[in-house]
């Protein structure tokens, strides 16, 4: 007894405390099995019918009657709930929801009310009746249906129990209220069986309570255990398998609604020079802050991923293009506003490749490989660049992709060749040198142009190997020239930045017995920013090995006349546009003079490349720069034309003197 009362104190305190959910589950206990629930009301109110029909008495029909009501009732709200609850998402809050409390209400008023009609009832036949077979079915109806309850609705133990007192109490006092001593001894053992059956009640809930929480918790583990697996470690967004799965899902419903999805790649430029230069806790950091910038723009309503590395995706939902190239825009401004980590700000570009959903593909594959190629050509048109997915971007890749094949073998095929064009001094009457110039014919591509295939050679590297072969063979060839013609090779960053390259010209220089005085090497100024240590140190080297060097294209770049004091040039070759804007342009003409002059204080001579009007040599000729070269004097030429115009200009020299 001193147990029961304390499992009952227990009780009241656990009610209040377990999670809204655990409740939740233990009132759908209740409608778990309705079966029971309908055998129980169809044969209790049946014995209940007949019994109050044999006696004839009015008040136990009318009791027969209400319990038949409520037996009736009960089944179609059993049946009816049984099947909502099947399909309901269980709550996660901490007090029991509308859904749970309406239900538990419900079921508690349909259970004491039949419990107290079916007690009433056993009271009514134990007052009414002396016959005993229909005093027996009347007890043992309501006992068995007491017992029933007392383990069928452990789940919640008030129900249960409230069930149990008002089905046996009012049997008990009628059976004590009789005075006959049998009587009174039954009814003593239906109240200390009504005590057991609450202890047994309130074990069983305890087990009951115990299973549930247990599986609640481990299922809320799993649920936390699959939400972490999705997620990127370091910068907490969705990770690849996560941005997969929400992204084909927002395609699914791109279907049914009238809008369209665009789908931004984007790739950080210049995120491993961070890393290396500051270490990798702060490229990390950079790449917590970005992601969190992007998911506090877009995560809302799109979906933001880090797809490794330094790649992230964001997907958002647009109506038109514009809305898509604003989105673009924002993502540029959020990744370019400087990070600051431990007192020094990090800052990078991000490059973006955009694909539209439905225009650009259907399906995921078709759309990521587009935004794909879009990267590829905003990465390659500089940095902090986005590029829209367009159908001719994949012809023109896969190209790209074949030439890179393709070269692989094509030195050793042969299919590679120099052609030469010469530089004059400013008369145009000798050539100074030859500018050896590569060209590629493919066995299926046919002739390349160099502007294509030598960006393609730098990316894959092999520029290192074709350009040793460049300068061999220019060395051979021109060493069959006139002692005073030199020949210039044009050298790729990547070739100036090889670890081999002094041993490759000295290698050149030796097998073709060429005066090393004789060769010059042009180099693109672009490179020299990018490394100034790097870039001084083998221009250094190449100069110890009396080789030449040319700066290429200048005024191109980002060149400041002053950094040229810096670097160890002999020659400066003044870029095309600024030779082809001489005609028209006055600023060109100063812009010409002033590099010209600069140049001859630095001890450099200057070459003005491009030259293809007779009016631009003309304001050249004014302008005093060493020597020109360009269509209006030659072309490039084939190695033997070379020759033979070299032969017939020494022929000329020796007739004048
Ligand atoms: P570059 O070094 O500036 O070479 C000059 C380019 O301008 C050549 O084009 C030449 O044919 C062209 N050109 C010469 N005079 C004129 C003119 O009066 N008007 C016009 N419009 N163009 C003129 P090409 O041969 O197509 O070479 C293009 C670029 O490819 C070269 O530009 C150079 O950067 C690169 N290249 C060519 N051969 C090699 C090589 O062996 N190694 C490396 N690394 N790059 C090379
Ligand atoms: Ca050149
Ligand atoms: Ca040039």
């Amino acid at each position: 007894m001193i147990g029961l009362i304390t499992r009952l104190r227990q009780l009241r305190h656990s009610d209040q405390t377990i999670a809204a959910y655990v409740q939740e589950t233990l009132v759908e206990s209740l409608y778990a099995s309705p079966q029971s629930l309908v055998i129980g009301a169809v044969t209790s109110s049946a014995i209940t019918m007949i019994v109050a029909l044999v006696s004839g008495n009015a008040w136990m029909t009318g009791c027969a009657i209400a319990i038949a009501a409520v037996a009736g009732s009960r089944i179609v709200d059993a049946l009816r709930l049984s099947r909502r609850s099947a399909k309901r998402q269980p709550s996660k809050k901490a007090a029991l929801g509308p859904w749970g409390r309406r239900q538990e209400r419900l079921y508690r008023s349909g259970a004491i009310g039949y419990s107290s009609l079916l007690g009433t009832f056993g009271l009514l036949t134990l007052v009414n009746t002396n016959d005993g077979v229909l005093q027996l079915l009347a007890v043992t109806t309501t006992i068995g249906y007491a017992a029933g309850i007392a383990g069928r609705n452990a789940g919640r133990p008030w129900i249960a129990l409230s069930q149990l007192s008002f089905a046996s109490v009012p049997l008990a006092i009628g059976l004590l209220v009789s005075l006959e001593p049998l009587k009174i001894v039954l009814a003593i053992v239906i109240l200390l069986f009504v005590v057991a059956m609450m202890d047994i009640t309130l074990q069983t809930y305890g087990v009951i309570l115990k299973a549930t929480v247990a599986s609640r918790e481990k299922a809320a583990l799993a649920e936390h255990h699959a939400a972490i697996a999705r997620r990127d470690d370091l910068t907490g967004v969705a990770n690849r398998t996560a941005f997969r799965e929400q992204f084909e899902a927002r395609l699914q419903r791109l279907s049914v609604e009238e809008h369209q999805l665009a789908i931004n790649w984007l790739d950080l430029d210049r995120f491993k020079e961070i890393n290396d230069s500051f270490g990798h806790l702060a490229g990390n950091a950079l790449l917590a802050e970005i992601a969190r910038r992007l998911d506090q723009a877009f995560g809302e309503d799109g979906v933001v991923a880090r797809l490794g590395g330094d790649e992230f995706a964001v997907v958002c939902t647009v109506k038109t293009e514009a809305d898509a190239m604003t989105i673009g825009q924002t993502i540029l401004a959020l990744v370019e506003k400087p990070v600051l980590h431990e007192g020094r700000l990090l800052q990078v570009n991000a490059s973006i490749g955009i694909a539209i959903a439905p225009a650009d593909g259907s399906d995921a594959d078709t759309l990521l490989k587009n935004a794909d190629l879009a990267l590829y050509r905003a990465k390659d048109s500089g940095r902090g660049q986005m590029c829209f997915y367009e159908p001719l971007m994949d012809e023109k890749i896969s190209r790209t992709r074949d030439l890179a094949a393709e070269m692989q073998g094509a030195l050793e095929r042969g299919e590679f060749h120099l052609v030469f064009q010469p530089i004059f001094d400013l008369a145009g009457e000798h050539v100074l040198s030859c500018e050896a110039l590569l060209r590629w014919t493919n066995r299926q591509h046919g002739a390349i142009s160099p502007a294509e295939f030598i960006p393609i050679a730098e990316d894959t590297g092999l520029i290192v190997s074709i350009g040793g072969w460049v300068i061999r063979e220019a060395c051979r060839i021109a060493s069959a020239w006139p002692q005073a013609v030199k020949i210039a090779v044009n050298l790729s960053p990547i070739q100036l930045r090889s670890a081999d390259l002094t041993t490759v010209i000295m290698n050149a220089l030796a097998s073709t017995g060429f005066a090393a005085e004789r060769l010059e090497l042009e180099v693109t100024e672009s490179v020299l920013l990018e490394d100034i240590e790097a870039s001084l140190a083998a221009l250094d080297a190449i100069n110890r090995l009396h080789v030449r060097t040319t700066l290429d294209d200048f005024g191109t770049g980002y060149s400041s006349l002053s950094y040229l004091t810096k670097f160890p040039f002999q020659t400066l070759k003044i870029d095309r546009s600024f030779i082809t804007d001489l005609e028209q342009s006055p600023a060109s003409v100063a812009i010409v003079q002033t590099v010209i002059d600069l140049a001859a204080k630095l001890g450099m001579r200057t070459v003005a490349e491009g030259v293809e009007t007779q009016a631009q040599l003309n304001q050249l000729r004014r302008t005093r720069c060493d020597a020109v070269q360009g269509y209006l004097l030659a072309r490039p030429m084939p190695a033997s034309m070379v020759a033979t115009m070299l032969a017939g200009n020494a022929q000329k020299a020796q007739a004048r003197s």
